[in-house]
This record gives structure tokens, sequence and C-alpha cells, in this order.
């Protein structure tokens, strides 16, 4: 059986104060939820915050993004190593703001993957098409791209100790859900083309779906056979609804 998450990414939201009262609501939240893992990936000076508040308190935390080298001078990243220092369990590496806002490629996304592995850290690998693809026919291209670029660099085998998440772009922050059956669609083409490497690989994978996900339309999404948990933005920054998505799950 695959394992199952919901991470929230609260993306570049959050003080001190509203960061401490959203994690010490969460903790008695999620005490029952014991068959799936929850996370939180905070920004990075928060990291510190997120570590004293959920040691040992059944929740997992993690980062962002990940600058791709290990140290030097790349005044402003933080490396995988820094954020592993915090306690981290998960990076997020490939969102699509960051491709799309931050220039981010398929090649640096393959190598800021590595740099996560590298560390001992689950890199989610985000993938996912615009709209625009979408509607031009071109989307399982575009998402094949994005995932052969990771297994070029590193090979099948890594993804085997990674999870990936499937974000539609036009899905994200929009209040437009994919389908359930859409989403379960892709999933079962990015299981599909992890096979063609590696079947072991791609029976094993936890496939995230990101994009809009509410309590309102968590369980719909995660009944689908190959969707195994949710990448949470806006939902994630309100604790009663990121537990019921949590408990979707
Ligand atoms: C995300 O940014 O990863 C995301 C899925 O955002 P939202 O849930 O707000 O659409």
């Amino acid at each position: 059986m695959r394992s199952k998450l919901v991470a929230g990414n609260w993306k570049m939201n959050g003080n001190l104060a509203s960061n401490q009262a959203l994690l010490k609501s969460l903790i008695p939240l999620l005490a029952s939820v014991t068959r799936a893992r929850c996370a939180v990936c905070v920004p990075y000076p928060y990291l510190a915050q997120t570590e004293q508040i959920l040691r040992g308190q059944g929740i997992s935390w993690g980062a962002q993004d990940v600058c791709e080298y290990e140290h030097g001078a790349y005044t402003g990243s933080v490396s995988a190593g820094m954020v592993a220092d915090f306690g981290c369990r998960f990076a997020i590496v490939g969102h699509s703001e960051r491709r799309a806002l931050f220039g981010d490629t398929d090649a640096v996304v393959a190598k800021k993957f590595a740099a996560v592995l590298k560390v001992g850290l689950t890199p989610i690998l985000c993938v996912g098409e615009t709209l625009a693809e979408r509607e031009s026919g071109v989307m399982e291209q575009v998402i094949a791209r994005q995932v052969d670029a990771v297994i070029a660099q590193s090979g099948a085998a890594a993804l085997g100790q990674a999870v990936l998440a499937y974000e539609p772009v036009w899905a994200i922050g929009t209040g437009k859900t994919a389908t359930p059956e859409q989403a379960q669609a892709v999933h079962a083409f990015i299981r599909g083309r992890v096979a063609e490497q590696d079947i072991r690989v791609a029976d094993g994978l936890p496939i995230l779906y990101g994009g809009s996900v509410k309590a309102s339309n968590a369980a719909q999404l995660f009944a689908m056979a190959d969707i195994d948990g949710g990448l949470i933005g806006g939902a994630s920054l309100v604790a009663e609804e990121f537990a019921a998505i949590c408990k979707a799950l």
C-alpha cells in the first residue's frame, strides 16, 4: 500500500504570532489522524519556530524550495543541507510559482530534486500544465518532460524516495479544481510514465493532487485510485480546513 500524505504549502504567508496560533491549533486537530502523514511546508525563517512547536507531535514539516547548489557564493539562497538542520522531512521542488515567476527550468528543478535527496530529505516534486497547454493538447508532453528531466538527472530509482505532486497550474489558487476524473487521468499517466522505467517504483510512488483542494472536495479527489493525498495551498492556512482535508484522506 502506498503511503498517504497531505502537505500544506503556506507560500509567503504568516508571521511569528499567526504561525504559533496555526501550529498549536493543528496539534490537537490532527492527533486522531494516524493513517496518513500530515506536513506543513513553511517559509525558511519560520523553520526553527515550526521545529520547536511540532517536534514530537506527529506532524512533519518542510521547506518550499531549496537552492540547487550545496554551499558557496549564492547570495540569498538556502541549501537543502540548511533546511535539513531544522528537522525538515520534506522540501518542495518545481512548484509552478517557482517555475513561472523565478525561472526554474526543468534542468534546475532536477538539480534541486537531487540536492534534496542528497541530504536525506524527501523531495515533493511538483509537475503540471497551464490551461493553454491543456487546451492545445500538449498536457501529457509537458508533464512527461517535467518528470523525465528528474529521471534523467537522478534515475528512476530515485523516485522511490520521493513524492510527486500533480498541480494543474490553472487550478492553483483559482478556486477551480480539476474534477476527480481529470486528476485521476493525469495521475495514472504519470504513474504509467514512471512504470516505463521501473514498475515497482511507479507502484509505490505517492502522487498528490494540488489545486484548490478544500474540505468540501477533498474526499472525492482522494477516493480516486491513483491519488495518494494532497498538496494544499490556501486551505492549509486555516487549521480546521486543513485538518478536515487530512481527515478526508
Ligand atoms: C499550491 O500552491 O501548491 C496549491 C495547491 O495552492 P491552492 O491549494 O491554494 O490552489
